[in-house]
């Protein structure tokens, strides 16, 4: 495996790096910390011959209680005394990314827009020849579902869910100005694993906007991996609960790890605002949210194994909430 030469520019303006991306649309990428893009240019998928460095772009960085830069590291906002004690939900799903070393470079921004992942995809190109491509690089087939023509890659992002079960926003800039939308509708409901966000090409994500009550909610993300060192998730449950004594004010609950987006079960969760989450609430809730989930066969676990555990999970983190919230 080896990495290409390629052309770098390094703008230092949003405006000059989404002009930059405009200029090469088809044929450049943002870089941000890069711990996802250059291990995948390493293995030849989808490489593009410019890159454009969001290193020394001014606007993206900083981290407060309100707004945290897409360019903000992992790691910076792992050590954020005020902003980890503020949020320790978002501590919990930032331990589970990676390694110490990986989430020293990598950044918020990067983790919000990870490329999906695949058993048949995250190759070498050796291998992947050796099979024949695939839709998502390189190939006219799925390996998975081949009878459809659309792409499974599963969401693999640890931050999405804890960050979409406190409703936080994002800022984008493009070539027509900035918009600011829900997480949770940045990633797209009839997409794939190809064709995932609400996003135009070379639009560039700015910064995570976290709303006044998130600080009130109890949250807590729980996330089923191989290997606890550093695997990505074969399934990430967050949950988030604002509560008066027994009564649930607001309750969320976010699914990663399992489909192409990561998403939430408002539908599920809305119905319990105003009464007490008792148990028999939280299995109910739990067995819509497996009845819903469709996990196929493209990462280690069985399909059939991860979509048992969706149950337990989201059993789990409803618990651990209403629990947690009682004692504080
Ligand atoms: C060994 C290993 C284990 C890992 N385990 C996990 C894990 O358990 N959980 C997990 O969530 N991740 C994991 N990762 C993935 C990755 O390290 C993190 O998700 C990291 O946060 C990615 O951020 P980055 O800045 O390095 O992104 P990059 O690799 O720089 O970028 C990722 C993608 O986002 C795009 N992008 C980045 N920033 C922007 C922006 N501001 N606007 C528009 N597009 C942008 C890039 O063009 C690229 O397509 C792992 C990686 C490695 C190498
Ligand atoms: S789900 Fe299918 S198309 Fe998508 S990466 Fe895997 S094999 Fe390729």
């Amino acid at each position: 495996m080896h990495l290409d030469p390629f052309e770098l520019s390094q703008p230092t303006t949003i405006e000059e790096a989404v002009r930059l991306r405009a200029e090469h649309v088809d044929g450049s990428d943002y870089l941000a910390g890069g711990t996802d893009l250059l291990p995948n240019y390493k293995m030849h998928l989808n490489v593009r011959p410019r890159l454009i460095a969001l290193g020394n772009v001014a606007g993206l960085d900083g981290i407060s209680l309100d707004r945290i830069g897409a360019m903000a590291r992992l790691a910076d906002l792992e050590r954020d005394r005020a902003f980890a004690s503020s949020y320790p939900g978002i501590g919990e799903a930032i331990r589970e990314i990676a390694t110490p070393l990986v989430r020293a470079s990598g950044t918020v921004g990067g983790n919000l827009l990870l490329e999906t992942r695949c058993f048949f995809f995250n190759q070498s190109e050796f291998w992947r020849a050796s099979l024949g491509y695939c839709l998502k690089a390189d190939g006219d087939r799925c390996h998975v579902v081949p009878q459809k023509e659309k792409c499974y890659a599963t969401f693999s992002g640890d931050l999405a869910p804890t960050l979409e079960v406190l409703d936080a926003e994002v800022e984008i800039a493009g070539a027509d100005g900035r918009r600011r939308v829900p997480l949770e509708r940045l990633y797209d409901a009839q997409g794939d694993g190809i064709h995932r966000h609400h996003m135009a090409p070379g639009e560039l994500l700015v910064a995570v906007y976290l709303p006044k009550d998130a600080r009130e909610r109890v949250a807590t993300y729980l996330k089923l991996r191989v290997r606890p060192s550093f695997d990505f998730p074969e399934l990430g449950v967050a949950a988030a609960g604002r509560f008066d004594g027994d009564r649930v004010l607001g309750l969320r609950l976010g699914l990663g790890g399992v489909e192409t987006r990561p998403r939430r079960f408002d539908e599920l969760t809305d119905p319990v605002v105003g009464s007490r989450l008792s148990d028999e609430r939280i299995r109910a809730i739990a067995e819509g949210v497996v009845r819903q989930s469709r996990p196929v066969h493209n990462t280690f676990l069985a399909p059939e194994y991860r979509k048992r555990m969706v149950g337990v999970f989201v059993r789990r983190a409803l618990t651990k909430v209403r629990d947690s919230a009682r004692v504080a």
